[in-house]
């Protein structure tokens, strides 16, 4: 994902450019995400610095239930790259001090595609859920509980639960009569 900023890095500091993004970005071997949304450029004192909202979707595996399932990501971007050349003289220039900066290249390329993986990486749930209420696999069988209950131990559907409760101490009741 590359934006060529030579022009705005001749321009006056806080001058802006709007980027659409719309693009297939490699998130990993094999793993091409689509990533969409709206980028804003501005020309800082050092280098451009780069903010917007991004939004894709990664393939994940449900922690409970193992099913593959998309997994919708936003990305809130804001991340200032530092230039590699000076744009007018044509000299390079020292690198920032600060290590992993994010840098403009000798072709005045801002290339967003690593930030985007860090992000991503920031955003990935920890215990990836293909839904809040995912039943899971029977601990016994294996089967995928959203499917539907297993044979391996009779299933009271909570519901139930409090009226056989009820019919219970009514029987309880007539007993004692
Ligand atoms: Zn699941
Ligand atoms: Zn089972």
């Amino acid at each position: 994902m590359q934006m060529n900023v030579s022009q705005l890095l001749k321009e006056y500091i806080g001058s802006t450019r709007n980027y659409n993004v719309d693009e297939v970005v490699e998130f990993s071997d094999d793993n091409d995400i689509r990533v969409q949304g709206g980028i804003r450029l501005t020309r800082t004192d050092k280098g451009i610095l780069t903010q917007g909202k991004l939004h894709t979707e990664i393939e994940l595996t449900c922690s409970r239930c193992l099913s593959p399932f998309s997994c919708p990501l936003i990305l809130n971007i804001e991340e200032e790259y530092f230039p590699t050349m000076d744009v007018l003289t044509g000299a390079s220039l020292p690198t920032p001090e600060e290590s992993g900066s994010f840098t403009i290249n000798e072709h005045h390329i801002i290339d967003l595609t690593e930030a985007i993986r860090q992000y991503i990486m920031l955003v990935m749930p920890m215990k990836p859920l293909c839904d809040k209420g995912c039943a899971g696999l029977c601990p016994t069988c294996g089967h995928d509980l959203n499917q539907g209950p297993c044979d391996c131990q009779p299933q009271t559907d909570p519901r139930w639960a409090k009226l056989s409760a009820l019919a219970s101490a009514n029987n309880d009741a007539s007993a004692d009569s």
